[in-house]
């Protein structure tokens, strides 16, 4: 029988107002990511030297990094408005343009999953991004005719989780381009004192430590486990977080030594049984799954690769021997040896 996981990826609905009280709001409460923070602050200073609008901003990476929160704390440390959609969301041109015209001088608008837009959407976007312009047209049949409307100066942040698929004109037109990595487990550790700090929950350093590693080096994923530890804390416990509570409630959730979700999981133990733990090409790994190539290669292997499960060599991905050890496999190659 498959045992039951606690999906802490695709538990994020409930998490929204928990992970908004947890938002860091200026650069200096925002741990990790330090080149792009460092850059950003120089930018964001010299913008309001000038009185100008910032550059526009592309934020790609895995999702849960910290890309809407660090957008926010843009728009904070601009003292400028905050207005934030979607990609899916904008499907029409009007939307787009309801939106830009009730921007203010060198507000922020922020889209995400912007690499969801549509190409007609798109398409606006370009004059408004370069000259804060846009044409829309009025009426139907042969009373239409196209207007051209001038916007207020404004910032442009795109987040996305799948850099790969944006056209090559939309991201000319981002001046700025960050990349998120995952955090270490240090950082994470930091992450989650700061955040129990804010819940008002005692959490020991041995504790966070502890719910760090299983974190899969991503913020969001550290405050959500958090959040389950202090409820066995509370039930189990004495309210507070120490190591044996921390890793009492781990293991009751299942959650991974390493933070490997259900996916990671399923794509190493694809490769070693399907494929004798390659080398194989990435699509033939994704059709086994059944995923997008392009999600295994920008979401998911990253991080395998970051902890050394998985590498990737000229003749496709391998699995490594952390990964049979992780999942108690034998290596195909040392049967023989075993009988
Ligand atoms: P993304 O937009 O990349 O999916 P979010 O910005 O929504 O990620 O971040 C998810 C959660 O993680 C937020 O609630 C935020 O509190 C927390 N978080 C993200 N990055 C950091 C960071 N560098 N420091 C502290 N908390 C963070």
């Amino acid at each position: 029988m498959e045992e039951e996981r606690f999906d802490i990826r695709n538990n994020q609905s409930g998490e929204k107002e928990f992970e908004n009280a947890l938002r860091p709001l200026a650069f200096s409460d925002f741990s990790g990511q330090d080149k792009i923070v460092e850059n950003l602050r120089i930018f964001v200073k010299a913008a309001r030297m000038r009185s100008e609008s910032l550059d526009h901003v592309l934020l790609h990476g895995p999702p849960g990094l910290g890309k809407t929160t660090l957008s926010n704390i843009i728009a904070n440390e601009l003292n400028v408005g905050f207005k934030i959609t979607s990609g899916p969301v904008l499907d029409k041109p009007g939307d787009l343009a309801g939106l830009l015209t009730s921007l203010e001088p060198n507000d922020v608008l922020f889209i995400d999953e912007i690499h969801r837009l549509s190409p007609i959407v798109e398409e606006y976007l370009y004059s408004a991004m370069e000259d804060y312009r846009i044409d829309i047209m009025i009426d139907k049949g042969p009373s239409a005719r196209s207007i051209q409307l001038d916007l207020n100066p404004f910032t442009l942040i795109g987040a996305t989780t799948r850099s790969g698929l944006l056209t090559s004109p939309l991201r000319a037109r981002f001046g700025i381009n960050c990349h998120f990595e995952y955090y270490d487990a240090k950082v994470i550790m930091r992450i989650i004192k700061r955040s129990a700090r804010l819940l008002n929950v005692a959490c020991d350093d041995k504790a966070a430590t502890e719910i760090a590693g299983r974190s899969r080096g991503t913020p969001r994923i550290a405050n959500a486990l958090l959040r389950r530890v202090r409820d066995f804390a509370q039930v189990k416990g004495n309210g507070s977080i120490d190591h044996e509570i921390a890793c009492y409630a781990l293991e009751a959730l299942n959650i991974d030594k390493y933070g490997l979700d259900e996916i990671d999981n399923k794509i190493l133990t694809t490769i070693i049984d399907k494929f004798q733990g390659g080398p194989v090409g990435l699509t033939t790994i994704a059709t086994a799954l059944g995923e997008d190539a392009g999600t295994l290669e920008e979401v998911y292997e990253p991080f395998l690769i970051k902890e050394g499960f998985m590498k990737r060599t000229p003749r496709g991905r391998e699995v490594t021997e952390l990964a049979y050890k992780h999942l108690g496999k034998i290596k195909y190659g040392d049967m023989g040896t075993l009988f």
